[in-house]
């Protein structure tokens, strides 16, 4: 059985929780293993009653008043106990902050390994080999997983795509009695969120990313103007937020998020490794650079080797026309 711990905030499933879903469900057809998602909260009924329609086995609920917000010591707690009773294969966690926070204890309270910040897997045989990169993402690295299951692994954000899950199930929903033991050593005081920047690229379809080649930070308001045109959110390269064309929220790659949009426009980028980390997963990447050698090509669908400064308002207009025709 493989297991994803589903994250949910403010009543909504966070964008990682289709992500894992979508990673177990490909492994579930390679290893023929079924799918449980596992909610903890305090009010599951509404976020169940979504996965449940996701082409899985089983929605497993953990409900009690201490999970209204996220602890780790209770999570730890209450999923051990579930693990203690069920047999699972792999149990799949968010590299998230929360993620990152609670799959060490859980693994380490179980005796079991952890693979952490996984973006791919491998089928050998009947083996499960997981892809994780080290070094800043400069190397990947191929995990072969041995003894007895149980095995945890985290998946980074943006590794799978979101909007490959398959629906059209009606998961059974069974709840897990819960039995905390004394008091929480931990209690979430108050919570404040971090300023939201206006990229929100985690979740966005087209993704229209700069790089040093605009050259300085006024042109960078071509790539705002194609972005708008076609629909997307704007990205950067590491150089721009650097030199601070943009905040550090628009930069894509090992220092910055992973994106796997449906189509990204790299513009003015070389394709350093630590750029191709952030978006090599993405569905079509058009590259656009005048320098025909740049590594960019190597990872695009399609290239158009000329002047940025000729193609990206010419590639505008095309598309404004088409919006008006
Ligand atoms: C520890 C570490 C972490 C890092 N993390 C990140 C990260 O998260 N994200 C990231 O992006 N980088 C990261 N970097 C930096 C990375 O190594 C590269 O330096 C960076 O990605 C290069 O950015 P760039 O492609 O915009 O610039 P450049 O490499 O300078 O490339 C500019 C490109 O623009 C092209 N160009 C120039 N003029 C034009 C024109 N008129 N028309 C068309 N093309 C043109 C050039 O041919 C060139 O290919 C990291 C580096 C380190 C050491």
């Amino acid at each position: 059985m493989i297991f994803v711990i589903a994250e949910h905030k403010e009543t909504k499933l966070k964008p990682i929780t289709s992500e894992l879903l979508v990673f177990a469900q490909r492994l579930s057809r390679d290893f023929g293993q079924p799918i449980t998602a596992v909610m903890l909260g305090s009010n599951t009924a509404a976020l169940a009653g979504e996965l449940k329609t996701k082409k899985i086995d089983r929605v497993l609920t953990a409900e009690h008043e201490e999970l209204t917000d996220y602890n780790p010591d209770r999570y730890v707690e209450i999923l051990k106990a579930i693990f203690e009773k069920e047999t699972p294969f792999l149990v799949l966690i968010g590299h998230t902050t929360q993620g990152m926070d609670f799959a060490p204890r859980l693994a380490v309270a179980l005796r079991r390994p952890l693979i952490a910040g996984c973006v791919e897997y491998e089928k050998e045989g009947d083996r499960l080999v997981l892809t994780r990169q080290i070094f800043n993402a400069k190397l990947n690295m191929k995990t072969a997983l041995r003894g007895e299951p149980p095995y945890f692994a985290t998946a980074l954000p943006g590794a799978f795509a979101a909007d490959e899950i398959e629906s059209g199930g009606n998961a059974d929903v069974i709840s897990f009695p819960v039995v905390l033991k004394g008091t929480a050593r931990r209690k979430i005081l108050e919570r404040v969120e971090a300023q939201k920047g206006k990229a929100d690229l985690s979740s966005a379809p087209i993704i229209v990313s700069g790089g040093r080649g605009l050259k300085e930070k006024q042109n960078f308001s071509l790539i705002f103007e194609l972005a708008e045109a076609i629909g997307g959110s704007v990205g950067a390269s590491r150089p721009v937020v650097d030199s601070e064309w943009l905040p550090r929220e628009y930069q894509i790659g090992s220092s910055g998020q992973t994106v796997s949009p449906k189509l990204y426009l790299a513009i003015g980028i070389s394709g350093a490794i630590q750029h191709l980390v952030g978006m090599q997963g993405s569905r079509c990447i058009v590259a656009i650079n005048k320098d025909a050698e740049a590594p960019i090509f190597k990872v695009a669908h399609y290239g158009i080797v000329d002047d940025l400064f000729k193609v990206v308002p010419a590639l505008t207009k095309i598309f404004k026309d088409l919006k008006r025709a």
